[in-house]
Protein backbone atom coordinates (compact mmCIF):
# COMPACT_ATOMS: atom_id res chain seq x y z
CA UNK A 1 0.00 0.00 0.00
CA UNK A 2 1.45 3.28 -0.97
CA UNK A 3 2.21 5.35 1.89
CA UNK A 4 -0.51 8.57 1.20
CA UNK A 5 -3.01 5.82 0.59
CA UNK A 6 -1.97 4.56 4.52
CA UNK A 7 -2.43 7.81 5.61
CA UNK A 8 -5.72 8.48 3.96
CA UNK A 9 -7.15 5.44 5.59
CA UNK A 10 -5.30 5.92 9.06
CA UNK A 11 -7.40 9.36 9.44
CA UNK A 12 -10.54 7.75 7.91
CA UNK A 13 -10.61 5.39 10.76
CA UNK A 14 -9.92 8.12 13.24
CA UNK A 15 -12.82 9.74 12.21
CA UNK A 16 -14.50 6.88 12.52
CA UNK A 17 -13.38 5.72 16.07
CA UNK A 18 -12.10 8.89 17.69
CA UNK A 19 -14.60 11.23 19.86
CA UNK A 20 -13.35 14.80 19.11
CA UNK A 21 -16.04 17.33 20.23
CA UNK A 22 -15.98 20.67 18.10
CA UNK A 23 -16.31 24.04 18.06
CA UNK A 24 -19.65 25.05 17.61
CA UNK A 25 -19.34 27.65 15.32
CA UNK A 26 -17.44 24.97 12.70
CA UNK A 27 -20.89 23.44 12.53
CA UNK A 28 -23.80 25.63 12.23
CA UNK A 29 -24.13 27.97 8.97
CA UNK A 30 -24.12 31.69 9.19
CA UNK A 31 -28.62 31.70 9.00
CA UNK A 32 -27.91 29.73 12.22
CA UNK A 33 -25.63 32.15 13.83
CA UNK A 34 -28.01 35.26 12.59
CA UNK A 35 -30.98 33.25 14.59
CA UNK A 36 -28.23 32.79 17.77
CA UNK A 37 -28.30 36.39 17.34
CA UNK A 38 -31.70 37.02 17.62
CA UNK A 39 -32.57 34.70 20.36
CA UNK A 40 -29.66 36.38 22.40
CA UNK A 41 -31.35 39.76 21.60
CA UNK A 42 -34.50 38.85 23.18
CA UNK A 43 -32.49 37.10 25.93
CA UNK A 44 -30.89 40.29 27.13
CA UNK A 45 -34.11 41.74 27.28
CA UNK A 46 -35.51 39.44 29.45
CA UNK A 47 -32.55 39.30 31.86
CA UNK A 48 -32.58 43.26 31.68
CA UNK A 49 -35.94 43.06 33.32
CA UNK A 50 -35.68 39.74 35.54
CA UNK A 51 -33.39 41.25 38.28
CA UNK A 52 -35.34 38.59 41.30
CA UNK A 53 -37.36 35.44 40.94
CA UNK A 54 -40.59 37.96 41.17
CA UNK A 55 -39.72 40.03 38.09
CA UNK A 56 -38.50 36.21 36.40
CA UNK A 57 -42.07 35.43 37.83
CA UNK A 58 -43.91 38.46 36.06
CA UNK A 59 -42.07 38.63 33.22
CA UNK A 60 -42.59 34.81 32.41
CA UNK A 61 -46.38 35.00 32.79
CA UNK A 62 -46.46 37.79 30.43
CA UNK A 63 -44.73 35.92 27.58
CA UNK A 64 -47.02 32.84 28.18
CA UNK A 65 -49.93 34.73 28.31
CA UNK A 66 -49.54 36.35 24.77
CA UNK A 67 -49.04 32.65 23.98
CA UNK A 68 -52.46 31.53 24.69
CA UNK A 69 -51.64 30.21 28.43
CA UNK A 70 -54.07 30.66 31.19
CA UNK A 71 -53.70 30.25 34.76
CA UNK A 72 -54.44 27.35 35.85
CA UNK A 73 -58.01 27.18 38.37
CA UNK A 74 -58.40 23.73 40.28
CA UNK A 75 -61.27 21.94 39.07
CA UNK A 76 -60.98 23.74 35.43
CA UNK A 77 -61.79 21.08 32.60
CA UNK A 78 -58.38 20.08 31.50
CA UNK A 79 -58.70 19.05 27.63
CA UNK A 80 -55.52 17.95 25.21
CA UNK A 81 -54.03 21.09 23.98
CA UNK A 82 -54.76 23.36 26.98
CA UNK A 83 -52.21 25.68 28.13
CA UNK A 84 -52.12 26.68 32.08
CA UNK A 85 -49.89 28.12 34.17
CA UNK A 86 -49.45 27.89 37.95
CA UNK A 87 -48.09 30.34 40.10
CA UNK A 88 -46.97 29.23 43.09
CA UNK A 89 -46.99 32.30 45.34
CA UNK A 90 -45.54 34.93 43.17
CA UNK A 91 -42.10 33.06 43.59
CA UNK A 92 -41.82 30.16 40.94
CA UNK A 93 -44.45 29.32 38.61
CA UNK A 94 -45.30 25.95 36.70
CA UNK A 95 -46.25 25.88 33.05
CA UNK A 96 -47.98 22.92 31.31
CA UNK A 97 -49.61 22.07 28.05
CA UNK A 98 -51.95 19.26 28.15
CA UNK A 99 -50.93 16.18 25.94
CA UNK A 100 -52.84 13.94 23.80
CA UNK A 101 -51.87 11.04 25.70
CA UNK A 102 -52.52 9.68 29.13
CA UNK A 103 -50.45 11.08 31.97
CA UNK A 104 -49.97 7.71 32.91
CA UNK A 105 -47.26 7.70 30.08
CA UNK A 106 -45.76 10.00 32.07
CA UNK A 107 -44.44 14.21 30.92
CA UNK A 108 -41.33 15.72 29.70
CA UNK A 109 -40.66 18.40 32.64
CA UNK A 110 -38.00 20.70 32.45
CA UNK A 111 -36.59 22.98 35.16
CA UNK A 112 -34.77 25.27 35.81
CA UNK A 113 -34.51 28.17 39.03
CA UNK A 114 -35.29 31.62 39.05
CA UNK A 115 -33.40 32.83 42.00
CA UNK A 116 -29.76 34.06 41.61
CA UNK A 117 -27.12 34.75 44.22
CA UNK A 118 -27.40 39.14 46.08
CA UNK A 119 -27.78 40.64 49.12
CA UNK A 120 -30.90 40.52 50.64
CA UNK A 121 -31.69 43.25 53.11
CA UNK A 122 -32.23 42.46 57.02
CA UNK A 123 -35.09 42.74 58.80
CA UNK A 124 -34.16 45.48 60.77
CA UNK A 125 -31.77 47.21 57.99
CA UNK A 126 -31.68 50.87 58.55
CA UNK A 127 -29.11 52.66 60.40
CA UNK A 128 -26.95 55.51 61.14
CA UNK A 129 -23.39 55.63 61.51
CA UNK A 130 -21.06 58.42 61.73
CA UNK A 131 -23.49 61.06 59.81
CA UNK A 132 -24.06 58.21 56.37
CA UNK A 133 -27.12 56.21 56.22
CA UNK A 134 -26.69 52.43 55.78
CA UNK A 135 -28.78 49.06 54.81
CA UNK A 136 -27.26 45.78 56.82
CA UNK A 137 -27.45 42.94 54.37
CA UNK A 138 -27.55 39.23 54.38
CA UNK A 139 -26.34 37.32 51.44
CA UNK A 140 -28.08 35.03 49.95
CA UNK A 141 -26.76 32.34 47.98
CA UNK A 142 -22.81 31.31 47.20
CA UNK A 143 -20.85 34.76 47.03
CA UNK A 144 -17.42 35.79 47.07
CA UNK A 145 -17.70 38.76 49.56
CA UNK A 146 -15.05 40.73 47.80
CA UNK A 147 -16.93 40.73 44.54
CA UNK A 148 -19.76 42.67 45.80
CA UNK A 149 -18.31 46.36 47.19
CA UNK A 150 -17.86 49.07 44.97
CA UNK A 151 -20.01 48.03 42.36
CA UNK A 152 -23.02 50.00 41.54
CA UNK A 153 -25.99 48.16 43.43
CA UNK A 154 -29.95 48.42 42.87
CA UNK A 155 -33.02 47.87 45.13
CA UNK A 156 -35.94 45.26 44.08
CA UNK A 157 -38.53 43.70 46.34
CA UNK A 158 -41.74 44.39 47.88
CA UNK A 159 -42.68 45.59 51.73
CA UNK A 160 -45.97 43.71 53.16
CA UNK A 161 -47.82 46.04 54.83
CA UNK A 162 -50.04 44.98 58.06
CA UNK A 163 -53.31 45.56 56.40
CA UNK A 164 -52.75 43.06 53.39
CA UNK A 165 -51.50 45.27 50.74
CA UNK A 166 -47.69 44.99 49.02
CA UNK A 167 -45.61 47.86 48.23
CA UNK A 168 -43.45 46.88 45.04
CA UNK A 169 -40.24 48.36 45.12
CA UNK A 170 -37.88 48.81 42.28
CA UNK A 171 -35.00 51.41 42.89
CA UNK A 172 -31.90 51.88 40.65
CA UNK A 173 -32.64 50.08 37.18
CA UNK A 174 -33.48 53.14 35.31
CA UNK A 175 -30.65 55.17 34.02
CA UNK A 176 -31.81 58.50 35.67
CA UNK A 177 -32.49 56.57 39.26
CA UNK A 178 -29.93 56.66 42.12
CA UNK A 179 -27.66 53.33 42.40
CA UNK A 180 -26.49 52.36 46.00
CA UNK A 181 -23.05 50.72 46.82
CA UNK A 182 -20.84 49.36 49.42
CA UNK A 183 -17.71 51.03 49.88
CA UNK A 184 -14.37 49.51 50.32
CA UNK A 185 -10.97 50.55 51.88
CA UNK A 186 -8.39 52.82 49.78
CA UNK A 187 -5.21 50.64 49.06
CA UNK A 188 -3.02 53.56 50.09
CA UNK A 189 -4.82 52.25 53.98
CA UNK A 190 -5.16 48.62 53.39
CA UNK A 191 -1.91 46.85 54.30
CA UNK A 192 -3.72 44.97 57.12
CA UNK A 193 -6.74 44.13 55.23
CA UNK A 194 -4.67 43.19 51.77
CA UNK A 195 -2.62 40.20 54.05
CA UNK A 196 -6.04 38.46 54.86
CA UNK A 197 -7.39 35.87 52.37
CA UNK A 198 -9.59 36.68 50.10
CA UNK A 199 -12.77 34.97 52.01
CA UNK A 200 -12.05 37.32 55.17
CA UNK A 201 -11.05 40.61 53.23
CA UNK A 202 -14.57 41.61 53.16
CA UNK A 203 -17.00 39.99 55.92
CA UNK A 204 -20.51 39.51 55.98
CA UNK A 205 -21.16 41.74 58.50
CA UNK A 206 -19.26 44.61 56.33
CA UNK A 207 -21.63 44.56 53.56
CA UNK A 208 -23.39 47.79 54.49
CA UNK A 209 -24.80 49.31 51.66
CA UNK A 210 -24.58 53.29 51.73
CA UNK A 211 -27.70 54.77 50.77
CA UNK A 212 -27.80 58.61 52.27
CA UNK A 213 -25.96 61.45 53.48
CA UNK A 214 -27.84 64.58 54.00
CA UNK A 215 -29.30 64.91 57.44
CA UNK A 216 -32.86 66.16 58.07
CA UNK A 217 -32.74 69.64 59.20
CA UNK A 218 -33.46 69.37 63.38
CA UNK A 219 -31.53 70.50 66.78
CA UNK A 220 -31.80 67.14 67.47
CA UNK A 221 -28.05 65.51 66.53
CA UNK A 222 -29.08 62.11 66.86
CA UNK A 223 -29.72 60.13 63.85
CA UNK A 224 -30.71 63.40 61.56
CA UNK A 225 -29.52 61.30 58.40
CA UNK A 226 -31.57 57.99 59.37
CA UNK A 227 -34.57 60.33 60.01
CA UNK A 228 -34.55 62.37 56.72
CA UNK A 229 -33.88 58.64 54.37
CA UNK A 230 -37.49 57.52 56.39
CA UNK A 231 -39.30 60.78 55.24
CA UNK A 232 -37.84 59.99 51.68
CA UNK A 233 -39.40 56.65 51.77
CA UNK A 234 -42.02 57.03 53.25
CA UNK A 235 -42.59 59.90 50.63
CA UNK A 236 -41.91 57.49 47.67
CA UNK A 237 -43.64 53.92 49.44
CA UNK A 238 -45.39 55.28 52.11
CA UNK A 239 -43.48 52.91 54.50
CA UNK A 240 -42.04 53.38 58.18
CA UNK A 241 -39.13 51.73 59.80
CA UNK A 242 -41.60 48.91 61.18
CA UNK A 243 -42.52 48.17 57.65
CA UNK A 244 -39.31 46.63 57.17
CA UNK A 245 -39.81 43.70 59.43
CA UNK A 246 -42.25 42.21 56.70
CA UNK A 247 -40.37 43.41 53.52
CA UNK A 248 -38.40 41.45 50.94
CA UNK A 249 -35.45 43.68 49.61
CA UNK A 250 -32.80 42.70 47.66
CA UNK A 251 -29.85 44.50 46.31
CA UNK A 252 -28.68 43.16 42.79
CA UNK A 253 -25.91 44.57 40.76
CA UNK A 254 -26.92 47.81 38.73
CA UNK A 255 -25.30 46.51 35.93
CA UNK A 256 -26.90 46.14 32.38
CA UNK A 257 -26.94 43.28 30.43
CA UNK A 258 -24.70 43.77 27.68
CA UNK A 259 -22.65 42.42 24.22
CA UNK A 260 -19.24 41.43 25.28
CA UNK A 261 -15.98 41.09 22.92
CA UNK A 262 -15.29 43.14 19.27
CA UNK A 263 -17.31 39.98 18.10
CA UNK A 264 -20.36 40.72 20.03
CA UNK A 265 -20.35 36.65 20.71
CA UNK A 266 -20.38 36.90 24.53
CA UNK A 267 -23.14 37.98 27.04
CA UNK A 268 -22.31 39.57 30.40
CA UNK A 269 -25.21 40.17 33.01
CA UNK A 270 -26.48 39.37 36.27
CA UNK A 271 -28.48 36.31 36.76
CA UNK A 272 -27.45 34.38 34.26
CA UNK A 273 -27.32 31.48 37.10
CA UNK A 274 -29.97 30.14 36.22
CA UNK A 275 -32.44 32.60 33.91
CA UNK A 276 -30.51 31.82 30.79
CA UNK A 277 -31.74 28.23 31.41
CA UNK A 278 -34.85 29.28 32.56
CA UNK A 279 -35.61 31.47 29.61
CA UNK A 280 -34.33 28.73 27.34
CA UNK A 281 -36.85 26.42 28.36
CA UNK A 282 -39.56 28.75 28.47
CA UNK A 283 -39.09 30.36 24.92
CA UNK A 284 -38.99 25.96 24.12
CA UNK A 285 -42.40 25.38 25.42
CA UNK A 286 -44.05 28.51 24.34
CA UNK A 287 -43.17 27.14 20.66
CA UNK A 288 -45.02 23.60 21.67
CA UNK A 289 -48.43 23.19 19.85
CA UNK A 290 -50.37 19.95 21.07
CA UNK A 291 -47.91 17.95 21.95
CA UNK A 292 -48.34 14.06 22.70
CA UNK A 293 -46.75 13.97 26.12
CA UNK A 294 -47.59 16.62 28.41
CA UNK A 295 -44.96 19.06 28.54
CA UNK A 296 -44.13 20.94 32.02
CA UNK A 297 -42.21 23.93 32.51
CA UNK A 298 -40.33 24.81 36.05
CA UNK A 299 -38.84 28.22 36.75
CA UNK A 300 -38.23 27.26 40.41
CA UNK A 301 -36.90 29.50 43.29
CA UNK A 302 -34.55 28.78 46.24
CA UNK A 303 -32.38 26.78 44.48
CA UNK A 304 -29.13 29.11 45.36
CA UNK A 305 -30.24 27.90 49.14
CA UNK A 306 -30.89 24.32 48.90
CA UNK A 307 -34.13 24.28 47.07
CA UNK A 308 -36.30 24.54 50.62
CA UNK A 309 -39.18 26.22 51.62
CA UNK A 310 -42.57 26.45 49.99
CA UNK A 311 -41.36 27.94 46.88
CA UNK A 312 -38.14 25.78 46.08
CA UNK A 313 -38.03 22.48 44.08
CA UNK A 314 -38.20 20.48 47.62
CA UNK A 315 -41.71 22.14 48.04
CA UNK A 316 -44.52 19.70 47.82
CA UNK A 317 -46.20 22.42 45.78
CA UNK A 318 -44.72 20.35 42.68
CA UNK A 319 -46.60 17.15 43.81
CA UNK A 320 -50.24 19.43 44.13
CA UNK A 321 -50.25 20.85 41.02
CA UNK A 322 -49.04 17.59 39.39
CA UNK A 323 -51.86 15.87 41.00
CA UNK A 324 -54.68 17.86 40.21
CA UNK A 325 -53.54 17.14 36.44
CA UNK A 326 -53.39 13.41 37.21
CA UNK A 327 -56.28 13.27 39.33
CA UNK A 328 -58.38 15.05 36.30
CA UNK A 329 -57.57 11.74 34.22
CA UNK A 330 -57.62 9.58 36.60
CA UNK A 331 -54.24 8.53 37.05
CA UNK A 332 -52.13 7.94 39.91
CA UNK A 333 -49.59 10.51 40.14
CA UNK A 334 -46.85 7.90 41.13
CA UNK A 335 -47.49 6.45 37.70
CA UNK A 336 -46.98 9.55 35.81
CA UNK A 337 -43.87 10.48 38.25
CA UNK A 338 -42.13 6.61 37.15
CA UNK A 339 -42.92 7.30 33.22
CA UNK A 340 -41.55 11.13 33.10
CA UNK A 341 -38.19 12.37 32.09
CA UNK A 342 -36.74 15.51 33.31
CA UNK A 343 -34.06 18.22 32.40
CA UNK A 344 -32.93 19.85 35.32
CA UNK A 345 -31.60 22.66 33.27
CA UNK A 346 -28.66 24.55 34.78
CA UNK A 347 -25.88 26.49 34.58
CA UNK A 348 -22.13 24.31 34.34
CA UNK A 349 -18.89 26.04 35.11
CA UNK A 350 -17.22 26.64 31.78
CA UNK A 351 -13.55 26.08 31.42
CA UNK A 352 -11.62 29.35 32.55
CA UNK A 353 -8.35 29.91 30.53
CA UNK A 354 -6.91 32.23 33.70
CA UNK A 355 -7.61 29.64 35.84
CA UNK A 356 -7.14 25.83 33.86
CA UNK A 357 -5.54 24.35 37.40
CA UNK A 358 -9.31 24.13 39.05
CA UNK A 359 -10.50 21.96 35.84
CA UNK A 360 -9.72 18.89 34.07
CA UNK A 361 -9.83 19.80 30.32
CA UNK A 362 -10.70 16.38 28.78
CA UNK A 363 -14.26 16.53 31.01
CA UNK A 364 -14.97 20.52 30.98
CA UNK A 365 -17.49 22.80 29.46
CA UNK A 366 -15.80 25.04 26.89
CA UNK A 367 -17.59 28.39 25.68
CA UNK A 368 -19.08 28.21 22.10
CA UNK A 369 -19.32 24.17 22.10
CA UNK A 370 -22.72 23.78 23.20
CA UNK A 371 -25.31 23.09 25.92
CA UNK A 372 -23.39 21.92 28.73
CA UNK A 373 -24.64 18.53 30.20
CA UNK A 374 -23.73 16.98 33.37
CA UNK A 375 -23.83 13.58 34.14
CA UNK A 376 -24.06 13.83 37.80
CA UNK A 377 -23.03 17.49 39.99
CA UNK A 378 -21.83 16.58 43.55
CA UNK A 379 -18.82 16.84 45.12
CA UNK A 380 -15.84 14.74 46.06
CA UNK A 381 -16.97 10.94 45.46
CA UNK A 382 -20.06 12.20 43.65
CA UNK A 383 -21.81 12.47 46.81
CA UNK A 384 -25.19 14.70 46.93
CA UNK A 385 -25.88 14.01 43.05
CA UNK A 386 -28.72 11.80 41.04
CA UNK A 387 -26.42 10.84 39.07
CA UNK A 388 -28.06 10.21 35.89
CA UNK A 389 -28.04 6.38 34.15
CA UNK A 390 -26.00 5.71 30.75
CA UNK A 391 -29.36 4.76 29.38
CA UNK A 392 -30.88 8.23 30.26
CA UNK A 393 -27.53 10.03 28.45
CA UNK A 394 -28.06 7.70 25.66
CA UNK A 395 -31.13 8.90 25.38
CA UNK A 396 -30.30 12.52 24.64
CA UNK A 397 -27.86 11.92 22.57
CA UNK A 398 -30.02 10.38 20.08
CA UNK A 399 -32.57 13.74 20.57
CA UNK A 400 -29.75 15.84 20.25
CA UNK A 401 -28.26 14.31 17.34
CA UNK A 402 -31.80 14.28 15.22
CA UNK A 403 -32.01 17.88 16.04
CA UNK A 404 -29.01 19.13 15.33
CA UNK A 405 -28.32 20.34 19.03
CA UNK A 406 -24.45 21.53 19.19
CA UNK A 407 -23.97 19.82 22.70
CA UNK A 408 -20.86 18.93 25.08
CA UNK A 409 -20.62 16.59 28.33
CA UNK A 410 -18.83 17.91 31.60
CA UNK A 411 -18.04 17.57 35.40
CA UNK A 412 -17.95 20.75 37.15
CA UNK A 413 -14.30 20.63 37.91
CA UNK A 414 -11.49 18.58 38.71
CA UNK A 415 -12.19 15.74 41.29
CA UNK A 416 -12.11 16.75 44.58
CA UNK A 417 -11.31 20.56 43.72
CA UNK A 418 -14.84 21.62 45.14
CA UNK A 419 -18.62 20.63 44.19
CA UNK A 420 -22.32 21.89 43.37
CA UNK A 421 -25.61 21.00 43.05
CA UNK A 422 -28.55 21.34 41.26
CA UNK A 423 -32.78 20.71 41.82
CA UNK A 424 -31.94 17.45 39.53
CA UNK A 425 -31.60 15.36 42.72
CA UNK A 426 -35.11 16.33 43.64
CA UNK A 427 -36.95 15.55 41.19
CA UNK A 428 -34.70 12.05 40.69
CA UNK A 429 -36.11 11.45 43.82
CA UNK A 430 -39.76 11.73 42.95
CA UNK A 431 -38.93 8.86 40.46
CA UNK A 432 -38.40 10.30 37.58
CA UNK A 433 -35.51 9.60 35.06
CA UNK A 434 -33.21 13.47 35.22
CA UNK A 435 -30.37 14.83 33.87
CA UNK A 436 -28.80 17.99 34.15
CA UNK A 437 -28.52 20.38 31.14
CA UNK A 438 -27.57 23.84 30.92
CA UNK A 439 -25.43 26.79 29.88
CA UNK A 440 -21.83 26.77 30.46
CA UNK A 441 -20.71 30.14 32.68
CA UNK A 442 -17.81 32.29 33.38
CA UNK A 443 -17.43 33.76 36.46
CA UNK A 444 -20.55 31.82 37.96
CA UNK A 445 -22.30 33.73 41.05
CA UNK A 446 -20.02 37.00 40.43
CA UNK A 447 -22.26 40.06 39.65
CA UNK A 448 -21.33 40.24 36.38
CA UNK A 449 -21.62 36.60 34.39
CA UNK A 450 -20.77 35.88 31.05
CA UNK A 451 -22.45 33.14 28.64
CA UNK A 452 -22.13 32.84 25.15
CA UNK A 453 -24.93 33.79 22.61
CA UNK A 454 -23.96 29.89 20.96
CA UNK A 455 -24.41 28.06 24.14
CA UNK A 456 -27.86 29.93 25.06
CA UNK A 457 -28.96 29.14 21.56
CA UNK A 458 -28.00 25.62 21.66
CA UNK A 459 -29.56 25.76 25.22
CA UNK A 460 -32.79 26.33 23.32
CA UNK A 461 -32.81 24.17 20.85
CA UNK A 462 -31.92 21.17 23.65
CA UNK A 463 -34.95 22.39 25.24
CA UNK A 464 -36.74 22.03 22.40
CA UNK A 465 -35.94 18.78 21.32
CA UNK A 466 -36.77 17.02 24.59
CA UNK A 467 -40.20 18.61 24.59
CA UNK A 468 -40.68 17.75 20.71
CA UNK A 469 -39.77 13.87 21.05
CA UNK A 470 -43.17 12.41 22.08
MN1 LIG B 1 -27.96 27.31 39.13
MN1 LIG C 1 -26.00 28.83 41.26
Amino acid sequence: MAKADKMDEISKLKEQLFFEPKNGYDLITAEEAAEADRYARAYIEFLNTSRTEREAVKNAIRLAENEGFTEYVPGMELKAGMKIYKNNREKSLILAIIGSRSLAEGCIIEGAHVDSPRLDLKQNPLYEQDELAFFKTHYYGGIKKYQWVTIPLELHGIVALKNGETVDVVIGREKDEPKFVITDLLPHLAADQMKKTMSEGITGEGLNIMIGSVPYNTEEKKDRVKLAILSILNDMYGITEEDFLSAELTAVPAFDVCEIGFDRSLIGGYGHDDRVCAFAELEAILEIENPGKTCVCILADKEEIGSMGVSGMQSEAFESFMEDLCESQGVRLRKCFENSFCISADVSAAFDPNYPEVAEKRNACMINYGLGVNKFTGARGKSGTSDASAEVVAYIRRIFAENNVVWQLGELGKVDQGGGGTIAQYMANRNIDTIDAGVPVLSMHAPFEVVSKFDCYMAYKGMLAAYRDN
